[in-house]
């Protein structure tokens, strides 16, 4: 019988390699191995979808929790956290430098709201707030650019405990999703 893991390691299977000290700091969201998350690997390792994801979800309404003017805040399907949002313009583009003042101070503004929500529904400890640049910074979608926003708790570095009595992952972020809409 081995011991039941705690910590950083809490849940992971026991024939695991992985060692607390492996997953000990979280510098960015989207840095190597921050927070063990399978199903990223599935989304990254799978046939990219045609067209960009963050419009056709915008187009069809999936996941959206917020549409502003310039700006809308939509949950990440594949999350690093219970929570974990994007904040993007609308409009569909791909660098950083082509924001209009209004769109980045609009999506500053979205991110501190994202911010209030999950603090109201989850009380997280702590946030990564960022952008990941381009393929190489970690970016799963490269072409539309979007704001993380990933809540955290110490050593919170296995999201599955919350999947708990949920059959996916979908499931998971469509509640917190429900969740989230009635504080925003
Ligand atoms: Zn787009």
């Amino acid at each position: 019988m081995s011991p039941i893991r705690a910590g950083p390691t809490a849940g992971l299977p026991d024939n695991c390699a992985v060692t607390a000290d492996d997953r000990s700091d979280v510098p960015t969201p989207d840095a190597a191995q921050p927070i063990w998350a399978p199903w990223r690997m599935e989304y990254l390792k799978g046939p990219q979808p045609e067209g960009c994801p963050l419009c056709d979800a915008l187009a069809d309404d999936r996941l959206i929790l917020h549409r502003g003017e310039k700006a809308f805040v939509i949950m990440n399907l594949y999350p690093y956290a219970n929570g974990h949002v994007m904040v993007a313009p609308i409009e569909h583009l791909s660098e950083i430098k082509d924001l209009e003042p209004g769109m980045a101070a609009e999506i500053m503004d979205l991110t501190i709201r994202s911010m209030n929500a999950i603090e109201k529904v989850s009380a997280p400890q702590g946030f990564n707030i960022g952008y990941n640049l381009g393929k190489a910074a970690g970016a799963g979608i490269d072409n539309h650019i979007h704001q993380h926003v990933v809540p955290r708790w110490l050593g919170d570095t296995n999201f599955f405990p919350v999947l708990a009595g949920r059959k996916t992952i979908g499931e998971a972020v469509q509640e917190t999703l429900d969740k989230l809409k009635e504080v925003f």
